[in-house]
């Protein structure tokens, strides 16, 4: 079935194996664009897990206007498949591409 965000957005601390061992509807991870996809890797906050689905957030997400910090809770974030950070997400890439 096609889906309007293809690309698997995972904790950075998933391996392979925590790919396989989840499902793309248990919650654990976020799905995003293609579009996001490339802004995300032109910032280098991500990189591939398995190419060229599944892409892992790198530890710090350096973006403008965000501490570290913010990067680091952000990601956490992201790993609950917060709607909020999914928000901020999405968000951020708007503002990184204007
Ligand atoms: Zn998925």
């Amino acid at each position: 079935m096609r889906t309007r965000h293809p690309i698997c957005l995972v904790p950075v601390h998933w391996t392979q194996r925590e790919v396989h061992a989840h499902s793309c509807s248990d919650g654990s991870h976020i799905h995003i664009t293609y579009a996001e996809k490339r802004q995300l890797i032109a910032q280098g906050v991500v990189d591939y897990l398995v190419y060229p689905r599944v892409l892992r957030l790198t530890r710090v997400m350096p973006l403008r206007g965000l501490s570290a910090k913010t990067g680091e809770y952000l990601a956490m974030q992201l790993y609950d498949g917060a709607a909020w950070a999914r928000t901020m997400l999405a968000h951020m890439l708007r503002s990184a591409s204007g």
